[in-house]
């Protein structure tokens, strides 16, 4: 049966403390070809047949950064690699700002937050689009969707991607909740909105049984770990949710402006 892990990123490459060096994200790119998995995009992933009993891994990056088209897709492409980045349609202007000290984000310039993440643009978006990789919807300005008025689950979930779709002349399936932040309202938007599939920030692999609208991913920076999570696919190791707890505290899934 179907089964492949889902990962996630943010920044690649950059300077500071919230980014995953270029280093470790080709190690981990190694991986997955040493392992002789194949990267496809969350779309590619869904539409797979239940039955398929293929290695398969998806690759995605959250908040639609600058580095991730200047340092991530580049190194993708040397690898072959196709991945889906979750942009933020509404952040094109905006650059956000890391504390190396405290290691937040603030989506304002303020005192003590000297390191600048700028966001990518449309023509950006487009260009990685023409590369093989998909674009998914990670809303328009990335609020915790469970905490705000009903009234704007409409601009955040189905405008961002009216907005995306006539950016890039072709349909946006996948989104990715903010801070891994849903509930039932949002569920609903979601499903009213068309999309295909949508990613939360709890671990746990694909399945052909997964809720499509509550699919898991790791996140991970050690190379160590990484191989875990890849390999835990095979019948050497029957992966189980307590599993998948164990390995939670290594996944940093709070230090990271999700
Ligand atoms: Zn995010």
């Amino acid at each position: 049966m179907l089964k492949a892990p889902i990962f996630y990123y943010h920044s690649i490459g950059n300077i500071g403390p919230e980014t995953l060096s270029a280093d470790i994200f080709k190690e981990h790119l190694t991986l997955i070809k040493d392992a002789g998995f194949t990267p496809l995009t969350v779309s590619e992933l869904i539409a797979l047949d239940v039955n398929d009993c293929g290695n398969y891994v998806a690759l995605t990056f959250d908040d639609g950064l600058l580095d991730n088209y200047e340092i991530a897709a580049p190194i993708l492409q040397e690898y072959g690699y196709k991945a889906t980045f979750f942009v933020i349609p509404g952040f094109d202007n905006i650059t956000r700002w890391v504390n190396p000290t405290t290691s937040q984000w603030s989506d304002d310039a303020k005192p003590g937050f000297t390191i600048p993440f700028p966001s990518m643009q449309q023509q950006h978006r487009r260009e990685l689009v023409e590369m093989g990789m998909e674009i998914g919807s990670h809303s328009m300005t990335h609020p915790k969707l469970n905490k705000i008025a009903e009234s704007q689950l409409h601009r955040e979930i189905i405008d961002s991607k009216l907005m995306l779709e006539d950016q890039l002349g072709q349909s946006v399936t996948s989104f990715c909740y903010p801070k891994g932040r849903y509930n039932n309202t949002v569920l609903k938007y979601i499903k009213k909105a068309g999309y295909e599939s949508a990613y939360t920030t709890m671990p746990g692999y694909y399945r052909a049984n997964t809720p499509r609208y509550q699919c898991g991913r790791f996140l991970v920076e050690s190379p160590e770990l990484f191989r875990k999570v890849l390999n835990w696919l095979s019948n050497r190791h029957h992966w189980s949710q307590g599993l998948c707890s164990a390995i939670r505290p290594g996944l940093k899934l709070k230090n990271y402006y999700t």
